[in-house]
């Protein structure tokens, strides 16, 4: 083995092997894999090998398209058959519900270029004779479905990966990582060490220990997964190989294995393997079978598919698999270690390995993963994640692995975890609260315990009439709102104002004022949208989205200057509530001394001040459209500054709202958000966001991309539609049609209560972004007009705002 490499990548199953060729296809050679035993000795030998192209994610799914045509390059490259059988699939739907969902994905699918088609329970009998229809209501076909062979996809990988230039040592343990102060890393192994500028923690089913070596607990936890093969069927003989099924009721994936069939199942009482730490004796090993336990799936299975239950079992596969708590992958680079990557958590290493190579590839050596990968983004987590959590969370989506997510279904697993001072409060008024980050926060309230729950549904639910009034409220009274769900960010030192204006794209507020800011990559893509308040000369306080926080943080830490500055998340130790509507000036002015008068304190102020006898900032701003105040206050002053506001609120018309009211009335100003309206495949022009992009500044980061798009004008457009929905609101992802062609995607949707109206928000070309008829959105399946809005559908001149 060599003692220095520029990459040491840990771990030779398919994700690893994957990494190691895309570091060789985006030009560095001097790479090394080391594997403890042979290659696919984790989770990747005895895979299913099944392989889809449909995600939840349309950007995960572009990865999963990009996974499967890049079979046929590694074959060619290595002359290694990834045994690639492409036999079409079916989702097949046993309720309304269901065929409700695979429209949305059909319809999702179709901005992607897929080719999914909806079809009947006839014809999907005739391309799968082995179901009995009785059971089904209907079923989507994608035509880019099937399988491959682990062990031919791994070595594919690994033979193009040395033909590009690429070492591996097999037999090889790593042992210890230690860092350098130069940002460089001794790779300790059983063999000898190795000098690496770079590692990467691909250790599957071991990437938790190889994480512990370097001081960090990764939220991934196997679980234990069988699926079994039956004897030779006479069904199948002479007949042309049996298509991929999905069976979501039935819980049951099928297809065709030699001359039986395959059938696995992701069971209700799924069971974790090895809890809290991987054996290392353990490798190309089976864990003995449990039958029992998938049990009641295997039962309706086989009356599913009758044929397959009278084939006898020949073999039953039980081995363990990584996730993470919400199923996705876990890549990129660890806040706070230089130069250490992971990329591990892949639970479907034949439909991700490949993206998951790619993007990670593109990361290490052009600095930028090169798509949007924020859905895989081991940034996403942050210290909530602990053991029990990522146990209790990664159980329930194995568990649901086949059920429907509907729009407006909060998990229940791992709950309540984080609440803050005010939550039994909440809860005493009926909030029904949502999970953020592990945070309980309320998305509406309910006028008895005894309906403080949501219906789950795709269309309008029971909160609609809840909603509709808190949002009428907050037009024609005053709101009171949670905000303690976003991140903050405390900046202080003399470098502060100068740093902030190199990383951020606007222009530094004075002391005492508010700028929003967008905060740009080099490309001057989108990957952050900030409120900047300026408390002193050289102490700022920054408002962002929570869910970003380590992303966030990873990337100042990358351009933050050797002394001058400092930057402190401080989500969890300022809480916040806020006061929207014409009352709230009047009802805040009871409790400060401040003289809160336009004049005094006009829109886009922050200020310390007392509220009551709590000290803390506050803020004139507004993502609801109405005059309105943002309170932050440090976590033991909340239930205080609540009492105060909700006591003095009587005689304002208080009214308390939750997060989805406040959703219906941004998307009524066409605000956006992160992840939704921005994401680092939009550019601020783009987004709509170019009144807060300061060219004037000579320099920050992603300056000359930005200046590029203004020029241009870029390729898209944000655009608000009013749509003609009759009893659902598009939600996001939905397709947008023009003149009967596909042109674009919805980002956010719902029912605006101020205006009385189906609103969303979605991107479509520049060049039709002026077009004044012709738009449809499709939701669940059905085309609704939908009215291009020159401006926000309420109040578009921000005047009440203002006031
Ligand atoms: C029963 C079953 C069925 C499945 N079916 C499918 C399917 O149909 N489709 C699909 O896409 N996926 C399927 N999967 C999941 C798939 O197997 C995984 O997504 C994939 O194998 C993950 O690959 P990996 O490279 O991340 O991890 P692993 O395969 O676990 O590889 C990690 C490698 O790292 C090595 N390693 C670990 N630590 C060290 C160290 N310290 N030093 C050196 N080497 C180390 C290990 O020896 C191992 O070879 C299935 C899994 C199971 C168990």
């Amino acid at each position: 083995m060599k003692s220095h490499a520029k990459v040491v990548v840990i771990g030779g199953g398919v994700v690893g092997a994957s990494v190691l060729y895309h570091l060789t296809k985006a030009g560095w050679k001097d790479v090394l894999l080391i594997e403890r035993a042979e290659l696919t000795s984790g989770s990747t030998w005895h895979a299913a090998g099944g392989m889809h192209t449909v995600n939840g994610d349309p950007n995960v799914a572009k990865l999963q398209q990009y996974t499967i045509e890049l079979y046929q390059e590694i074959e060619r490259i290595s002359g290694q058959s990834c045994g690639v059988h492409i036999t079409g699939g079916l989702m097949l739907a046993g309720t309304r519900e269901r065929l409700d969902w695979l429209k949305m994905a059909k319809a999702r699918g179709r901005y992607l270029g897929m080719d999914l088609e909806i079809i009947s329970v006839d014809e999907a009998a005739k391309l799968f004779p082995l179901m009995d229809k009785t059971h089904f209501t209907g079923a989507m076909y994608d035509p880019i479905e099937g399988h491959v062979d682990p062990y031919g996809v791994t070595h594919a990988y690994a033979k193009s990966a040395q033909i590009g230039g690429a070492e591996i040592v097999r037999h090889t343990r790593v042992t210890d990582l230690k860092p350098r102060t130069d940002g460089s890393w001794d790779v300790i192994t059983d063999h000898g060490n190795v000098h690496a500028e770079h590692v990467v923690n691909a250790a599957g089913l071991w990437a938790r220990e190889v994480g512990r070596m370097v001081g960090i607990e990764l939220p991934v936890l196997a679980m234990e997964h069988q699926y079994l093969i039956t004897g030779d069927m006479p069904e199948l003989k002479g007949q042309k190989e049996q298509l991929h099924a999905i069976d979501f009721e039935g819980e049951i994936y099928i297809r065709q294995e030699r001359g039986g069939m395959l059938m696995g199942t992701y069971e209700r009482a799924g069971v974790p393997w090895s809890e809290v730490t991987t054996p290392w004796d353990f490798g190309q090993d089976l864990l003995p079978n449990d039958l029992e336990r998938i049990a009641p799936s295997l039962e309706v299975g086989f009356a599913h598919f009758p044929a397959v239950g009278a084939a006898g079992i020949k073999k039953v596969v039980n081995g363990p698999f990584t996730f993470a708590p919400d199923g996705n992958p876990l890549i990129g680079p660890i806040r706070g270690l230089k130069n250490f990557w992971v990329a591990c958590g892949v639970m479907a290493g034949f439909s991700q390995g490949g993206g998951v190579g790619l993007a990670l590839s593109h990361w290490m050596v052009d600095g930028d993963p090169g798509a949007d990968i924020w859905g895989m983004d081991v940034a996403r987590y942050g210290d909530w994640t602990t053991l029990a959590y990522t146990n209790a969370k990664v159980r329930e989506n194995y568990s649901r692995r086949f059920s429907i997510r509907f729009p407006n279904e909060e998990l229940p697993a791992a709950r309540p975890l984080r609440t803050t001072p005010i939550y039994e409060k909440l809860e005493a008024a009926h909030a029904v609260f949502g999970d953020y980050c592990g945070l309980e926060h309320p998305l509406w309230f309910a006028p008895t315990a005894a309906e403080a729950h949501d219906q789950v549904s795709f269309r309008r639910s029971n909160s609609h009439p809840h909603v509709a009034a808190e949002c009428k409220a907050v037009q024609n009274s005053v709101g009171l709102l949670e905000i303690s769900n976003y991140g903050k960010f405390e900046i202080r030192g003399p470098g502060a104002a100068g740093w902030l204006s190199r990383v951020m794209a606007n222009r530094v507020p004075a002391v005492g004022r508010v700028a929003l800011t967008p905060m740009l990559n080099e490309r001057g893509k989108l990957i952050g949208d900030f409120t900047m308040c300026r408390v002193a000369e050289d102490h700022f306080f920054l408002i962002g989205t929570y869910a970003a926080e380590t992303y966030y943080v990873r990337w100042f830490e990358r351009h933050m200057p050797a002394t001058g500055v400092s930057v402190r998340p401080c989500a969890m130790q300022y809480v916040g509530l806020s006061v929207a509507g014409p009352n709230s000036r009047a009802l805040l002015q009871t409790l400060v001394r401040d003289d809160l008068s336009m004049a005094t304190f006009p829109f886009m102020s922050f200020r310390r001040m007392e509220i009551g006898m709590v000290p803390g900032y506050v803020g004139r701003v507004s993502f609801t459209g109405e005059l309105g105040f943002e309170i932050w206050v440090t976590t033991e002053y909340q239930r205080a500054l609540y009492d105060a506001l909700v006591h003095a609120g009587r005689e304002h018309g208080l009214k308390l709202f939750g997060g989805r009211a406040l959703n219906a009335m941004r998307i009524e100003k066409s605000f956006g958000t992160w992840a939704r309206e921005y994401r680092p495949i939009y550019g601020p022009f783009e987004a709509g966001l170019g009144r807060f992009i300061d060219l004037k500044k000579s320099e920050f980061i992603g300056r000359a991309a930005a200046a590029e798009e203004k020029e241009s004008g870029g390729a898209l457009r944000l655009v608000t539609f009013k749509v003609d929905a009759t009893d659902a609101d598009a939600i996001g992802d939905e397709p947008i049609w023009h003149d009967g062609k596909t042109v674009g995607w919805v980002t956010s949707g719902a029912f605006g209560h101020r205006v009385n109206h189906s609103l969303a928000l979605g991107y479509v070309p520049a060049a039709l972004a002026g077009a004044d008829s012709g738009f449809e959105i499709e939701i669940i399946g059905e085309r609704h007009e939908a009215h291009r809005l020159a401006g926000a559908a309420f109040d578009p001149s921000g005047a009440l705002m203002r006031t």
